[in-house]
């Protein structure tokens, strides 16, 4: 077998959608499990879509992932350059060499003559298609005198390079998701390979690159399926082998048919974008909003392959052993943002509670609250099961933190009773005399002492933790005073009873 190279190859025009996230997750893990090696390419030929930011976006993106090239620009390795842009001089020659086979030709259309011939044909009901249907009567080096585009080439008139797509021919392709594909070359037209700022086309810069790399596999999404025709046809004008292609199903919106866009995120409030872009018009990231690379990646992995078990828990290792290529699924795979919190949830109860109350320690910092880890730890170990990411422990113990000043009104209806004012003053008493203020010897001797005196004891718990908290939610009561300290216990007990009773 020969040995398997694959790579991902982003155009850095903007922040990188999940659904690339996940071709270059699907690209790592296919190169893991076969011992092959994942290249990094940066395709950005494009001048008029590059953008600022977007390639260090991706390596950063891609690191935060676990996904780790092996050759690329930060790599290096011995394919490079990795960045289109560094090997510009070298697609020029290739672009020459189809205008030589006869593959190619010079095309000096104006871009306003070609937008004319559009609606032209257009207002005529019909598709104005650049290939053999039309070119003999368009200005290239196909249909005009030799001598004339010759001069136009000397006195340096723009041109661009098209590629001379055959008329009606069958083009046959195995995809390796897809299976066969035939495509009439009717249908396609004469694609420009080089255009006239000097730059190659995506697809001329890709296939050559493919080449060149030795590329085995290209594992891609399937908007790009409808280039494949093209590119067998370039492949066999160069007289080279093309690689194998998997073109894998597009993310769809949670609710509907359709791509998942950023629209659908920002319409719904979750990330589409692995990181907080940064740039223009600003983007949430799934970092930034608290998610763990491990759940986040597990999630991806889950969106369009599935290991033919129940298993959903993977770390990456365990995702290069089950991955493979005849487990992705044909069809576009919805996203599902409840399951994206659920990955996390996951993997935030799996983390020491020494690690959460680290992660903790930031969110309470940034409040201006400061408390050592130890008394954290103990902390994060009540409330973690109720939570999906570190900022949500706030939401579940802000009370921890600060005594309430409000008391739920429907709660106080609800418990307050006449005598709640007397049984909270016994109740302090009670505390008073504990010896060891410990979750466990104060719950025995409050139930001790609501055993004495008969008193009920769903009445006195649920007023006892409206005091404490300010609301019936919260954790075991006692783990809750014991962190406070009967202190602090006893002045929440006092300044309830004050505030409700209106002394
Ligand atoms: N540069 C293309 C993109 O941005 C790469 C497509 C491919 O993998 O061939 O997605």
């Amino acid at each position: 077998m020969t040995s398997v190279r694959v790579r991902f190859a982003p155009s850095p025009t903007g922040p990188l959608h999940i659904g690339g996230v996940r071709t270059a997750l699907y690209n790592y893990l296919f190169a893991r499990k076969n011992n092959g090696v994942l290249i990094l390419r940066i395709e950005d030929t494009d001048r008029a879509r590059f953008v600022e930011g977007a390639e260090e976006y991706i390596m950063e993106a891609l690191e935060w992932c676990g996904i780790r090239p092996d050759e690329g620009i930060r790599e290096g390795g011995p394919f490079g350059p990795y960045r289109q842009t560094d090997r510009q001089e070298l697609y020029r020659q290739y672009a020459n060499r189809l205008v030589e086979t006869g593959h190619a030709y010079y095309a000096f259309d104006t871009p306003e003559a070609l937008e004319e011939l559009r609606r032209e044909y257009e207002s005529k009901g019909s598709a104005f298609i650049y290939n053999a249907s039309s070119r003999g009567s368009l200005r290239n080096s196909l249909s005009l005198p030799e001598a004339e585009w010759k001069s136009w080439l000397d006195e340096g008139e723009p041109y661009v390079i098209r590629y001379r797509m055959p008329a009606d021919e069958d083009i046959h392709f195995d995809d390796i998701i897809r299976g066969h594909v035939v495509v009439n070359s009717s249908a396609l037209d004469d694609k420009v390979l080089f255009k006239s700022d000097g730059m190659p086309t995506y697809h001329l810069a890709n296939i050559v690159d493919d080449h060149l790399m030795e590329i085995s596999h290209v594992i891609r999404g399937e908007e790009w399926l409808p280039s494949v025709p093209l590119h067998v046809m370039l492949y066999r004008s160069f007289g080279w082998d093309p690689p194998l292609f998997a073109h894998l199903p597009l993310l769809l919106k949670p609710d509907g048919k359709g791509k998942l866009s950023k629209r659908d995120g920002d319409r719904m409030g979750f990330p589409v974008f692995p990181l907080f872009w940064p740039y223009g018009e600003t983007a949430n990231g799934y970092r930034e909003e608290g998610y763990y690379p491990e759940a986040f990646v597990n999630m991806l992995a889950l969106l369009g392959w599935n290991p033919g078990t129940e298993k959903e828990i993977f770390t990456m290792d365990e995702l290069i052993e089950a991955f493979s290529m005849e487990r992705v699924g044909k069809s576009g795979s919805r996203f599902d943002p409840d399951k994206a919190r659920w990955f996390n949830h996951h993997y935030l109860r799996e983390r020491t509670n020494n690690q959460l109350a680290l992660e903790f320690r930031e969110v309470l910092r940034a409040k201006g609250y400061q408390h050592d880890i130890v008394r954290l730890e103990v902390l994060v170990d009540m409330v973690k099961e109720r939570v999906s990411f570190v900022r949500e422990i706030w939401d579940e113990s802000d009370f921890f933190f600060k005594a309430p000043v409000l008391y739920d009104e429907v709660a106080v209806r609800k418990r307050w009773k006449q005598n709640s004012a007397g049984m909270m003053n016994e109740l302090i008493a009670v505390l008073e005399k504990v010896q060891n203020f410990s979750p466990a010897l104060t719950e025995e001797a409050v139930k001790g002492w609501i055993g004495e005196k008969g008193y009920d004891t769903g009445e006195i718990m649920n007023v006892f933790r409206l005091l404490i908290v300010g609301a019936m939610r919260g954790p075991h009561i006692f783990d809750i005073i014991g962190w406070i300290g009967r202190e602090e216990t006893i002045k929440r007990i006092n300044a309830g009873v004050a505030a409700i009773t209106g002394q």
